[in-house]
């Protein structure tokens, strides 16, 4: 069985190769077959022919930072026009009253959104784990396998309450031994290796300010034992760096290697505010960032040196960041945001469209560890999306793999993952919609209201 992705408007395959004819993918394998050069076609003969004359195919984008549950509290009122800080300490009640059937609405919400942007993997950052929610990391899990999509899931986790002069409230903090018997279990349940895993787990203390010494140098260990990924929010704003400072008497990336954490098994979110030695540093061990645009414009946190990053050798994702501060799960349009954040400080000939997208791809899937996503060659997982360039916005648009970003695309028409259709038509194959909005609407008005 082989399906020829025929003749598509543009391709970028994220390598050198001529692939102005297509591809084929074999879904029994899941995996890319063959490049099909302009004027081409395939070496064998394809039992099906998608044509593609009308989209502009890419490597599935990959999202590497997500709170999937913050889609309940998305635009909430109180925290709409305020720093992260006062954001998360008015937030953190709201989010301790979660509950398994909320998270699994939400989940499957920001799933579908970023399936229909054109995503196919998805890293999640769990860090909430009130009474009765010990099953959270589950639930997305079998979300995860419902729509067919991949996810990196972290074990998140809080270990430092306001008591002990963290930032969240004590009802959501969790013992250390909890956390990390937890992290062994669903290492164990749930981690997939190799080629073509569609759920895999990495371990994720919440951030500096929310988790103590001692349980950042054991997850690091257990990640090294387990041989899985690292996690966490870090230098997202001024205010981490003095609280780094004031607590542990060193910056943030002085923290981080203290830790054991200033390693190539290590992706930071938003990793803003580094200065040129810290990012020599981080380019040297490897440490990969996930950038966040819309997030950190959105709380005016600061902007990401990702151009110096990636320079300097850090691997460059790009991440949507959980929805009460984007407010929206949207991959295809976070390339956008963060080709245009990144312009800004960099300059335009510096910032491609082509480089962007290889953030979203390839940059993204070594920030998650993987070499067998974020580019379309044969041998690769066959995760692709495709885009129609026939509404009114591209009306009169030339060069399709530049309209694909400069002129605010929104929604993918085909996404295929591991070879098989999850998005047809703009819609996520065997989701039913309008019943999930309403259902997670109602779930995340009475989350609100207490
Ligand atoms: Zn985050």
């Amino acid at each position: 069985m082989s399906i020829w992705i025929k003749n598509p408007l543009a391709t970028h395959t994220g390598t050198p190769d001529d692939a102005g004819g297509g591809l084929v993918v074999d879904p029994t394998t899941g995996t890319v077959l063959e490049l099909v050069p302009s004027g081409g076609a395939p070496t064998i003969e394809p039992q099906q022919v998608v044509d593609a004359s009308e989209h502009v195919v890419v490597p599935g984008l990959i999202n590497t930072h997500h709170h999937f549950y913050q889609t309940l509290t998305r635009a909430w009122g109180p925290v709409a026009d305020v720093p992260l800080f006062p954001w998360l300490v008015n937030l953190y009640p709201v989010w301790a009253r979660l509950h398994p059937r909320a998270l699994e609405l939400a989940t499957t919400v920001a799933m579908a959104e970023l399936l229909r942007s054109g995503c196919t993997t998805a890293a999640d950052h769990h860090y909430i784990f009130p009474g009765g929610l010990e099953d959270a990391v589950d639930i997305q899990a079998e979300v995860t396998r419902r729509l067919g999509m991949r996810a990196m899931l972290t074990r998140g986790s809080m270990t430092l309450g306001e008591r002990d002069g963290g930032l969240p409230p004590q009802s959501v903090v969790e013992d250390p031994d909890t956390i990390l018997a937890d992290s062994q279990r669903l290492i164990d349940t749930h981690h997939e290796r190799g080629d073509g895993a569609q759920v895999q787990i990495a371990l994720a203390p919440c951030s500096p300010f929310s988790v103590t010494t001692s349980i950042m140098r054991d997850s690091a260990d257990l990640a090294e034992r387990n041989d899985v990924r690292l996690h966490t929010h870090l230098a997202e704003t001024d205010d981490e760096q003095d609280f780094c400072l004031e607590r542990f008497g060193m910056r943030t990336v002085d923290y981080l290697e203290s830790v054991g954490w200033l390693t190539d098994r290590t992706w930071l979110a938003h990793g803003i505010h580094f200065d040129d030695d810290e990012i020599a540093r981080l380019g040297s061990a490897g440490t990969a960032v996930a950038h966040c645009p819309s997030s950190n414009m959105r709380l005016a946190s600061g902007v990401c040196r990702g151009v110096e990053l990636e320079d300097a050798g850090a691997p460059l994702g790009v991440g949507v960041d959980g929805s009460a501060s984007n407010d929206g799960s949207n991959m295809i349009s976070e390339v956008r945001q963060a080709m245009y954040l990144q312009r800004l400080y960099y300059g335009a000939d510096r910032v491609t469209v082509r480089r962007a997208l290889d953030w979203a791809t390839q940059g993204s899937a070594r920030a998650l560890g993987r070499t067998d996503i974020g580019v379309l060659a044969p041998g690769k997982q066959a995760d692709l999306a495709m885009f129609r360039q026939d509404d009114l916005q591209f009306s009169g648009s030339h060069d399709p793999l530049s309209a694909l970003l400069l002129c605010g695309t929104e929604r993918a028409d085909r996404v295929m993952v591991g070879g098989q259709w999850r998005v047809e038509g703009g819609q996520v194959v065997g989701l039913d919609v309008p019943a999930l909005v309403a259902e997670h609407s109602a779930a995340a008005r009475a989350l609100v209201a207490g």
